[in-house]
């Protein structure tokens, strides 16, 4: 077993499955693990679901418990930034004045919001949501408002609308495309969520930018469309999109194109340093070996796994486990498994109108991506379908009778990461 030394910058959902993977992968060496946050690791998912909500509380966020950390001699530097990167002396040195020495260094430094540069995005009442000091300031928020505006139609806005909307506020929700998470979903899926949100009462402006931020009395007030409308806001959700934290991958000469450069192994071109998670750029095999960016909870934590492996000594040529992500808007779960071609073919099993149904999506006639609301088996089965060289073709999909599960059985075989 390996005796290096392993300091990982970020203490998200990768760093910590890092540090944990290794330690039951029988890693002997000293792991840090270095946290900008106070908070103990934890969990995203639930800040713009049942967070915010109010049915968990901040410890149901956690993902470890104190005690694991001094269990597994994992060293959790809480409240402390890692600064500089020296590859020569194989150092990082931390806001604190601390210098770690290194045999394997892992950037797993995530994503932070997106900024809307538009004139008064900077006022009062105007928030983005990533951290549990976000999700606080909100719900404070949300205790005294009245119509809430956010912008931006993805994962992260139409859950929060429907937290909102739950709790009885007027929401608008403000999108530039045509239709609500049009660069993930097919436009049966996106026509599903739009569905959803209209019948709870969600309002939902399509094809619509801001263009400035109005304030009363310092605070926001007021959000001015392209057309020129203005609606009124007591808070404005930015929730368009994040940017990698690869700054300081950058400052250590390390390549850097929306996120931290890597290869098929996950390691930087400095064969000591990989990156994983959302900072992460690499090669996919689900999407044609493009170089492509994710952000979720099983790309982080599989990416983890498949580095903590490669350190403990794994030859695996290659981190290939089929992405997979979830949403969960009011009563509705949304599942996803694989990555959609922009210029796909698709056909639908079971019916939209009963709100259980998936949309079996195909690049050059062969499965890549199935979405799937209220039918949790196909998802699963999508998942072994994806990881396999079996695939159905759109022909075969289409013939009457077919069944994802059925055509799982032929053995196709989960994520080895
Ligand atoms: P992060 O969780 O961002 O962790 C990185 C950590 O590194 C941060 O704490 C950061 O402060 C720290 N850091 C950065 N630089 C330094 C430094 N120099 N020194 C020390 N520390 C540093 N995914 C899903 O699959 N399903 C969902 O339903 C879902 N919902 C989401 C809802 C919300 C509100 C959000 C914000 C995200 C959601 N996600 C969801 C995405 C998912 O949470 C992320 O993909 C995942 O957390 C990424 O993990 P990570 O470890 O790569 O990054």
């Amino acid at each position: 077993m390996s005796n290096d030394a392993v300091v990982i910058i970020g203490a998200g959902q990768a760093g910590l499955q890092l540090a944990a993977s290794l330690r039951s992968g029988g890693h002997k060496g000293p792991i840090d693990l270095v946290s900008a946050e106070l908070h103990l690791p934890y969990q995203r998912p639930p800040l713009s679901k049942d967070y915010l909500a109010g049915a968990i509380d901040v410890d149901g966020l956690h993902l470890r418990r104190d005690a694991f950390f001094a269990d597994k001699q994992i060293r959790l530097h809480r409240a402390d930034v890692v600064v500089a990167v020296d590859r020569t002396r194989t150092s990082v040195r931390l806001q604190s004045g601390t210098e770690l020495r290194y045999d394997h260094l892992v950037f797993a430094t995530g994503a932070r919001p997106r900024n809307l540069p538009v004139p008064g995005s900077d006022l009062p009442g105007v928030l983005t949501l990533r951290g549990i000091g976000d999700a606080d300031k909100l719900t404070r928020l949300l205790d005294t408002a009245g119509p809430i505006v956010i912008v931006g139609a993805g994962f992260i806005g139409l859950e929060l609308a429907a937290v909102a909307r739950a709790r009885g506020h007027e929401v608008t929700v403000i999108e530039g495309l045509e239709r609500p998470m049009a660069r993930v979903l097919s436009p049966e899926l996106s026509n599903h969520i739009k569905t959803i949100h209209a019948e709870r009462g969600t309002q939902l402006l399509l094809a619509r930018t801001v263009t400035a931020l109005h304030d009363r009395l310092g605070r926001v007030a007021e959000v001015e469309l392209d057309n020129g409308v203005r609606l009124p806001a007591d808070v404005v959700v930015m929730a368009v999109g994040v940017v990698p934290n690869d700054e300081l991958a950058a400052a250590a000469g390390l390549s850097v194109t929306n996120g931290i450069v890597v290869d098929e192994r996950l390691a930087t071109s400095d064969h000591r340093i990989s990156a994983i998670g959302d900072c992460a750029c690499f090669p996919s095999s689900h999407a044609d070996d493009r170089m492509i960016r994710l952000e979720s909870v099983q790309n982080a934590g599989d990416q983890a796994k498949f580095v903590a492996a490669r350190i403990l000594g794994s030859d695996t040529p290659r981190y290939d486990c089929v992405p997979w992500f979830w949403t969960h808007q009011f009563d509705v779960k949304v599942q996803m498994a694989g990555l959609p071609a922009s210029d796909d073919q698709r056909t639908v099993l079971g019916d939209p109108a009963t709100g259980s149904f998936s949309v079996l999506r195909f690049d050059d006639g062969v499965l890549n991506c199935v979405e799937s609301v209220g039918r949790p088996a196909d998802h699963m089965a999508a998942r072994k379908i994806l990881a396999s060289r079996a695939r159905p073709t759109l022909e075969t999909a289409s013939e009457p009778g077919f069944t994802l599960q059925a055509f799982a059985k032929g053995g196709a075989q989960p994520c080895a990461a």
